[in-house]
């Protein structure tokens, strides 16, 4: 099974509009995370980094976050990913 890209991931919690690529890439992650729980982890992840974006209402701003996340499962074995976040809108 191929796993989600982080590019995926974050592309997938920060959509703002459902357009054709939007439903495709939607519909891909959702199907992907039903059944991959090393996924899901790095999703909520992704969502946690989002929405603090949000909360300190950084949205209108450029917002940048270092994020840091763990595979915890999965046949791979542990795997430590860094770099950043870049929310431009
Ligand atoms: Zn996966």
């Amino acid at each position: 099974m191929e796993h989600l890209t982080n590019d995926e991931l974050i592309a997938f919690v920060s959509m703002d509009r459902l357009d054709g690529p939007s439903l495709k890439l939607a519909s891909k992650v959702n199907g992907h995370i039903g059944s991959c729980g090393s996924c899901l982890e790095r999703l909520k992840a992704f969502q946690l980094i989002y929405d603090e974006f949000t909360r300190l209402g950084t949205a209108g701003a450029r917002g940048r976050a270092v994020y840091r996340v763990v595979e915890r499962s999965g046949g791979d074995g542990a795997e430590l990913e860094q770099g950043s976040l870049e929310l431009d809108k």
